[in-house]
């Protein structure tokens, strides 16, 4: 999955997916990318949130609108991510967790992430002059 958050100077937020579900195809799958709250979700009072990963795991869990109402309620995007996975990763039992990688973004223009695997993932913003590769560790 390639997942996509921008905001722009009048405080507009969006987020998209983009996957080819190839890894886990089968007739009729949908996967958790097209899912509000599983694959991605925005609110514009907040932020936004994407995930990628394995998508029928994930779409137990709505992890992109559990990151947003955690920054909703006060946290970092980076903390946000986290505590989700951690979440996540309690209720899995742990090194049994499947492949998630989640990332966001607040109104504020931070960013966060987390994944259970090493994930790398791209940031720009208007005081760069070039794209940055970001790395998250596996947590
Ligand atoms: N989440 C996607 C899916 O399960 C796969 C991916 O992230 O690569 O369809």
């Amino acid at each position: 999955t390639i997942g996509l958050i921008a905001l722009d100077l009048s405080g507009n937020i969006t987020v998209g997916v983009s996957t080819s579900g190839a890894p886990f195809k089968s007739p009729g799958r949908v996967g958790d990318s097209p899912l509000p709250g599983c694959g991605l979700y925005a609110d514009h009072t907040v932020g936004a949130a994407a995930a990628t990963g394995d998508g029928d795991k994930i779409m137990c869990y709505c992890p992109s609108f559990h990151v947003v109402q955690l920054m909703r309620q006060g946290s970092s995007p980076n903390e946000a991510c986290c505590a989700v996975l951690a979440d996540i990763q309690r209720r899995t039992g742990g090194d049994k967790c499947f492949e998630i990688g989640l990332i966001s973004l607040n109104m504020k223009g931070e960013v966060g992430a987390a994944s259970s695997v090493e994930f790398p993932y791209a940031f720009w913003n208007q005081g760069l002059s070039s794209v940055e590769e970001r790395v998250v560790n596996q947590h």
